[in-house]
């Protein structure tokens, strides 16, 4: 395979390491090779091994015409999902806290020339009633999200709501870990969040494309390609070492996002050890002065799980996040073929979780699963998947290469797996309907015999027990 010159994924440069060229060259290699049997028996011989592939690689396997490797794919994929995330899938909600900004993004309903969405910033008391209301859910993990904004939403106030979020204590709630989605920003911003406890620092590209890029992004800070595609190597070197990557499908074409993700995942892995602790699926949706339409590199409900199964394999050990921009029926669809954490019961509103809350038309985009966490939460055990509020490793230190470790080494069943369980039990104790605690504890007792060592599985049963009696928070 000739490889181009550019290219380093070692070097600090955002057009060395997502090289436009390497892209060119590989979606061209996988052109050439996507009926080629031989050449794509090798790579799923090497993908069976279970220790990922290259951008290459994969990106032949995404392109792949043998109706009978396709199905290879997706049973590979299913088998990675099973073998390192097991049937768990971890749930969590968005929390806007403010929608001023400061940018131009064409698709984003936030952006800066939208005069007519209403403006809308939570103070930290209404932080605290949104938080009580994601607590009454049943939520334990949020994802924080803001425009960019540095007058309004500088990083003192990000912090303090982070701050505020952990700190509410409501009936048997809690918020144990706060993701945070916000827009690049400096190393020394990056260790003010790091200090004030977060989880995974998330930032979708949008797009690898460093062309579109630009027309998409024509004003604001964030016009800056390259500030933008650095942005994690600035959150490694502050020590945030859980990031999570995305491209917005539909505003460049899928095969090159699908190269630069994984070019991106191969970076990061030369240059810190780690790879990406999440990559999320997102789409382009309806907003409010944004109509998906007008992009025409949208993917189809196929390609897009093609491309979730193809990613499966490349990078196993990654959690993999769908929101609720999918509707119930594409999640149902795709969540098998790797998806580790969905969102449940989301708005995408500033204070949208109000009780009776009347929309106040301030959405990002329009959402397209509206059933409450209880319903995703029992349908997700019709499935036959644990639905787990856990949040033990990142509160027991196990983040960057120490959690890769600890999925490689597939711990999972001894850890993982009792602590889905027990989290759920204190789900069904504290907010489910009667139907929903009658299916979640006869699935517990089920899965409690999956648990391998023999110690923890008695460990597991005696929690599980004091949770009934009223304990909370316990933790392998
Ligand atoms: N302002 C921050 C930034 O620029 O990175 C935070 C991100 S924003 C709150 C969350 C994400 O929503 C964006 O990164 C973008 O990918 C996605 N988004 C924006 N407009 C959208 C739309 N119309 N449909 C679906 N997702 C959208």
């Amino acid at each position: 395979m000739e490889k181009c010159t550019k290219y380093n994924k070692f070097s600090d440069k955002a057009e060395e390491f997502i090289a436009d060229e390497e892209i060119v060259q590989t979606l061209q290699f996988a052109e050439e090779h996507k009926n080629d049997a031989g050449l794509i028996e090798d790579i799923l011989q090497k993908a069976e091994e279970m220790q990922g592939l290259s951008h290459r690689e994969a990106c032949v396997l995404l392109d792949c015409e043998i109706e009978e490797y396709n199905a290879r794919i997706f049973q590979l994929a299913e088998e990675i999902k099973q073998k390192f995330y097991g049937n768990r899938i971890v749930l969590f909600a968005p929390l806007y806290l403010s929608n001023y900004c400061v940018n131009g993004c064409v698709y984003c309903p936030y952006h800066a020339k939208n005069k007519h969405i209403p403006r809308l910033k939570m103070t930290q008391s209404e932080i605290a009633e949104q938080v009580r209301a994601l607590q009454d859910m049943g939520h334990k993990r949020l994802a924080v999200e803001a425009g960019e904004d540095p007058k309004h939403n500088p990083i003192e106030y990000i912090l303090e709501s982070i701050d505020t979020i952990y700190g509410i204590k409501h009936k048997n709630g809690a918020i144990r870990r706060v993701n945070v989605n916000i827009a690049a920003t400096s190393v020394e911003n990056y260790r003010k969040l790091h200090k004030a406890g977060i989880g995974t620092y998330i930032l979708f590209q949008e797009t690898y494309d460093k062309r579109n890029y630009e027309s998409l992004h024509p004003s604001g800070p964030k016009s800056d390609y390259a500030y933008h595609t650095e942005a994690f190597d600035r959150a490694m070197r502050a020590g945030i070492d859980d990031v999570g990557l995305g491209v917005l499908f539909g505003l460049s074409t899928y095969r090159y996002e699908f190269a630069g993700l994984l070019m991106h995942a191969e970076h990061l892995e030369a240059k810190f050890g780690v790879g990406p602790h999440t990559i999320s699926f997102p789409r382009i949706k309806r907003a409010d002065d944004i109509d998906p339409t007008a992009f025409s590199n949208a993917i189809s409900d196929d390609t897009f799980a093609k491309i979730i199964a193809c990613t499966r394999i490349a990078v196993p050990y990654t959690g993999m996040i769908i929101s609720t921009r999918e509707s119930k029926a594409v999640r149902e669809k795709v969540i098998r073929y790797g998806i580790s954490q969905i969102s449940g019961g989301s708005k995408t509103t500033v204070g949208g979780y109000e009780t009776n809350a009347a929309d106040n038309g301030s959405a990002q985009f329009e959402v397209s699963d509206n059933r409450s966490l209880d319903e995703v939460v029992r349908w997700l055990m019709e499935l036959g998947y644990v639905p787990s509020f856990c949040t033990a490793c990142y509160r027991a230190g196990r983040t960057g290469d120490r959690f890769m470790e600890f999925c490689k080494s597939q711990q999972i069943l001894n850890f993982c797996h009792p602590n889905a369980l027990m989290t759920l039990k204190e789900y069904l104790e504290d907010y489910a309907t009667a139907e929903t605690k009658k299916a979640g504890d006869a699935l517990i007792r089920a899965n409690i015999a999956q648990i391998p060592r023999g110690n923890v599985r008695l460990v597991c049963e005696r929690y599980l027990h004091e949770i009934e009696q009223g304990a909370r928070d316990f933790r392998f």
